[in-house]
């Protein structure tokens, strides 16, 4: 039977793009079986490809702060991204490498976690999950689709911009009350 272990490690050794070639370690993602809430970022960096675990460089460090200020427990949640990979010089990943990575990984994490809600964590991800050009547009509101869904700035841009900062840290208090309020 196919498990969120399952998909990881068939991440770990997956060939089905080019960036199978140049990274280190795949990164599947981590998080109890039964989160309620998903992370979903762009894909990794230098940090995240040398440890084969998401969001453990600056980046991550901006995400951790923002959890912890937010009441939301990182070991609670469960972190992925768009592409397991990282690319190369952390270029934006190509559209071929998104489509057949969540074709084979992501959407099937999905499917296995069924999490409450999905936090999409900039604009690769949303762009990725509901087709949208514009993460403003949808920033820091519930969105149903074919499931729920939260956009907000991605950790390294909040970690480079005061702005936005500010409004990613409000953006994951109000994602921790949507969940309680679901019950
Ligand atoms: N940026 C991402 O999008 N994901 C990571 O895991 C790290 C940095």
């Amino acid at each position: 039977m196919t498990n969120l272990q399952t998909i990881a490690r068939e991440v770990r050794t997956c060939t089905l793009c080019p960036l199978a070639r140049s990274r280190t370690n795949a990164v599947p993602g981590e998080g109890p079986t039964r989160a309620k809430l998903m992370f979903v970022g762009e894909a990794p960096g230098r940090e995240e490809d040398v440890q084969g675990r998401p969001f453990v460089g600056q980046a991550g460090k901006v995400l951790n702060q923002a959890l912890l200020s937010a009441g939301i427990e990182r070991g609670e949640v469960f972190i992925t991204n768009v592409v397991k990979c990282r690319p190369p010089n952390n270029r934006l990943p190509t559209k071929n490498e998104i489509d057949s990575c969540i074709t084979a990984h992501l959407h099937r994490q999905i499917q296995l976690l069924n999490p409450q809600i999905i936090c999409l964590l900039g604009g690769t991800a949303v762009k990725a999950l509901l087709g949208l050009d514009r993460l403003g547009a949808v920033r820091g509101r519930l969105m149903e689709k074919d499931r729920k869904y939260f956009a907000t700035y991605h950790p390294a841009g909040a970690g480079r911009n005061p702005a936005w900062h500010e409004a990613f840290q409000a953006d994951l208090k109000k994602l921790k009350d949507l969940l309680i309020n679901k019950g």
